[in-house]
């Protein structure tokens, strides 16, 4: 891609109000734009990152027999009403008539719909167990969306369904996908943990939540220093569902249980901060049974299905990597989510030597299959290089003044020195720091 032909509005000025480093970023970078309160475009870059975080997850849900559908956006009330949750869900749940006067709900998570589609066609324990996804736009009217598109009303969630005859089934289904969405958080490059969460009445391991540390997480989980374990503090205060709750602030593990010994080893808890960006939850009958989703056993009896849910936050991703990864100039993608891998920052496009050698490397670069943007854009040398450090491209090449001495250096956005390289080893140089 040529810089001078994309579309990415960058700018010194942050969002009014704005306080998280994503938020921030991904609005100067012109990864995204802001509509209306949590409402939220995004722009070729931010598209290029969604689709990155999409993909990854869709290779890992392919991996473990998941299937994509697409169910529609617009669902009428009388799903809700069936299960239960249109009261429940509140002014979350955004309802409006059509002509006919016909009351529907913008989906904010699909387990009614998705139960819909299974019922009556999926009659025998012989068909099961089956598990479907959707990667789909959600809107919740959040009483309070903030923080960019970390918390927004309209925001993308890839939404997993499973099925089963047995509770043996449903316990290995979803050891499976913590181990599925383990794997993706580990592919996009964050750091993170996996959570025991509050599931009410379902209780032991029925619910865990995959947490990306960062300081600007709005939970806050109490980790073992020498294993696996970790817990959202909601689960050691068994706090209601009220969102009007208040969430004391613990600065000591003390404060917590009385004591700050690990519950699986011996290890010691500590406190840290994490974004949500994932939850599994068992759910069993919980909407199978209102909803009269049921399959024949081996005896021919009817039984209902067991399921389990898994959401993950794509949209919210996107800003969990900033979160984790940003410094005082701009965005440091991950190499897995970077929109695009290179950029090849021309210091003077007079410079016909300049133009030919960036030209080439560009071509050299895109017959490889690196993802490379060249930046041939009339400007000058530092209002590219802000740029391309508040954008965040893992490597900017740039072909510069010394070029007439046969030289020309890579920045890695990550490390704060410059490589200085022979202009005839920058691509196996690259090569190698691409591996
Ligand atoms: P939260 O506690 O943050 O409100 P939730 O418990 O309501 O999350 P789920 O219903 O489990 O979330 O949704 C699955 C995933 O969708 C979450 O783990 C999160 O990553 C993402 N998500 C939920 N609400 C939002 C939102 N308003 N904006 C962006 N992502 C969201
Ligand atoms: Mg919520």
């Amino acid at each position: 891609m040529r810089f001078s032909r994309l579309y990415v509005p960058t700018s010194k000025e942050a969002p009014t109000g704005a306080v998280l480093a994503s938020h921030i970023y991904l609005s100067r970078g012109g990864f995204i734009s802001q509509v209306a309160s949590g409402l939220y475009n995004y722009l070729p870059l931010g598209k290029r990152v969604l689709k990155k975080i999409e993909t990854i997850i869709n290779e890992e849900m392919a991996n473990v027999y998941a299937q994509e559908v697409e169910l529609s956006f617009v669902t009428p009330i009388e799903f809700w009403e069936e299960s239960g949750r249109a009261e429940k869900f509140g002014k979350e749940l955004l309802r409006f008539k059509d002509r006919k006067d016909n009351t529907f709900v913008l989906g904010p998570t699909h387990e009614e719909m998705m139960v819909n589609i299974i019922r009556n066609k999926v009659t025998s324990y012989k068909q099961l167990p089956l598990n479907v996804y959707q990667m789909k736009i959600k809107f919740r009217d959040e009483a309070r969306p903030r923080f960019g598109v970390m918390r927004g009303r309209e925001f993308l969630m890839k939404d997993g369904y499973s099925f089963h005859s047995s509770l043996e089934d449903l316990d290995r289904e979803f050891d499976v996908m913590e181990a599925a969405y383990k794997k993706i958080i580990t592919r996009l490059g964050l750091d993170f943990r996996v959570v025991e969460a509050d599931s009410g009445a379902i209780g032991g391991s029925g619910s865990k939540e995959l947490m990306v540390i960062a300081d600007s997480g709005e939970d806050t989980l109490a980790v073992c220093d020498s294993c696996e374990y970790g817990a959202n503090i909601e689960v050691f205060m068994d706090l209601s569902d009220d969102d009007e709750a208040e969430v004391p602030q613990y600065t000591d593990i003390k404060d917590l249980k009385g004591d700050d010994k690990c519950p699986h080893c011996s290890g010691k808890l500590s406190l840290t901060k994490g974004i949500e960006v994932g939850h599994i939850f068992k759910l069993g009958t919980t909407y199978s049974k209102p909803l009269k989703c049921t399959y024949l056993d081996e005896n021919g009896k009817a039984q209902d299905m067991l399921m389990g849910t898994y959401g993950m936050g794509v949209s919210r991703l996107m800003a969990a990597v900033i979160e984790q990864h940003n410094d005082d100039k701009g965005c440091i993608w991950t190499r897995s989510t970077a929109p695009y891998t290179v950029n090849i920052l021309i210091s003077n496009i007079k410079d016909e030597d300049q133009m030919a050698y960036a030209e080439n490397l560009y071509t050299s670069l895109s017959k490889s299959g690196v993802e490379v943007l060249i930046d041939d854009r009339k400007e000058r040398f530092g209002f590219k290089m802000k740029d391309a450090e508040l954008i965040g491209f893992p490597y900017t090449v740039i072909v510069g003044k010394n070029l007439v001495n046969g030289m020309v250096q890579i920045a890695p956005r990550a490390a704060d020195e410059k490589i200085e390289v022979p202009k005839d080893e920058l691509l196996s140089r690259l090569t190698e720091l691409l591996k």
